[in-house]
């Protein structure tokens, strides 16, 4: 990709979305230096697409986003659309199925310096990521019912459906330390024996790759207790919004975190994982390292350039040891401020 322009549809969304997104780009022209050449496509999605053409993913914008190689969004959807029949957060659901992206990838991050935030009392290190099915099991499943007397929901995996998200775990523990937990409740659920049963068929394609697997219960005290023990996590769709919830609330602080979505091939899409925050939009106090970390995900994992990516984080890293840092990490910077200190520590170390 080195040579190539990298094609990147941008998605500024709703409120602080453009804030941020305003704050990554920045950061993505300030390492691009380094010979990273790209080009921009800024596309309507969510509310500020519902505005322009009365639909959150209009069709040119789904057809920037499918022919892309990768996507940034920031967030969307806020108070302004509560009464529109069209919501913001549906152009979401949209193109993660157009596009789709079955697996949802969100690493928890809790650096030296930044374990002043996390109410956990551990003092090493922690860095895993979350590989969560984001398309079938009981959220799909079907048939449902819901009647006065009872109700049921279904869970429901196919063999190919693990397969899949299975590789994507794999593949990043592959760039990460070579570990895989599987976390399911195969003691009680005739799926999570699928997932086991799968897991290992995959996992003997991986031989370097060490693999143990946790019932979602342990895993879940696991998380509090050892979260420097995990490298990457596989969990299917119900286990793994939860799983994932506590472990960005680990960190401390919600506006830092990045995702990542991805299906078989295809453009990958990089979202914070926080919303649009209309409570603090306009007040540019927005914290931007969620939507720079995406930036440095993307770099990494689209386009193969760790280099760019570690320059990133480094970076982001001795600003906020600096004390530089937005007041939801307890500073009284401004986005901007962050913004500029880091890209002013990237062009020092290049
Ligand atoms: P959604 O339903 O879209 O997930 P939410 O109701 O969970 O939204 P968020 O928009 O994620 O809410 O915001 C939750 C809280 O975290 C708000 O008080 C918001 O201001 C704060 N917050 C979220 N992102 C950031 C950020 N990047 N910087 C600072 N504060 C943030
Ligand atoms: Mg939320």
């Amino acid at each position: 990709m080195a040579n190539k322009q990298a094609n990147i549809t941008v998605l500024q969304g709703d409120y602080i979305g453009p804030e941020i997104m305003k704050a990554g780009l920045a950061v993505l022209k300030a390492v691009s230096s380094e010979g990273f050449n790209y080009q921009l496509n800024f596309a309507p999605f969510g509310g500020e697409a519902i505005d322009q053409f009365g639909a959150p993913l209009p069709d040119s914008t789904l057809d920037a986003a499918s022919s892309a190689d990768a996507i940034l969004l920031a967030a969307v959807g806020g108070p302004k659309w509560d009464d529109n029949p069209e919501r913001p957060e549906n152009g979401l659901l949209q193109l993660r199925k157009k596009l789709n992206l079955f697996a949802n990838i969100r690493p928890t991050e809790i650096t030296a310096d930044a374990m002043k935030y996390s109410p956990l009392k551990i003092y090493q290190p922690v860095d895993f990521v979350i590989v969560r099915e984001l398309t079938s099991g009981i959220y799909f499943g079907k048939p449902r019912e819901l009647a006065n007397d009872g109700a049921f929901d279904t869970m429901r995996y196919t063999r190919s459906e693990i397969e899949r998200v299975a590789k994507i775990a794999f593949d990043m523990a592959v760039q990460r330390r070579q570990h895989v937990t599987l976390v399911d409740k195969s003691n009680v659920l005739a799926t999570s024996k699928l997932w086991e049963k799968v897991f290992h068929e995959v996992a003997r394609g991986y031989p370097n790759v060490e693999v143990d697997r946790l019932y979602v219960d342990a895993a879940a005290m696991k998380l509090i207790s050892v979260p420097n023990q995990f490298d990457v996590i596989l969990t299917e769709n119900l286990f793994g919004d939860i799983l994932s919830d506590e472990a960005a609330e680990i960190t401390g602080s919600l506006g830092t975190i990045p995702s990542m979505s991805k299906g078989a091939g295809g453009p990958v899409l990089y979202e914070p994982i926080h919303g649009s925050a209309p409570d603090i939009a306009g007040k540019g106090i927005a914290d931007p390292l969620s939507m720079i970390r995406c930036v440095a995900m993307m770099l990494k994992y689209s386009f193969n350039r760790s280099d760019l990516s570690q320059q990133i984080l480094d970076s982001v890293d001795a600003v906020a040891s600096q004390g530089i840092n937005t007041p939801d990490r307890g500073g009284d910077s401004s986005t901007q401020q962050v913004t500029n200190k880091i890209i002013d520590r990237l062009q020092k170390n290049t």
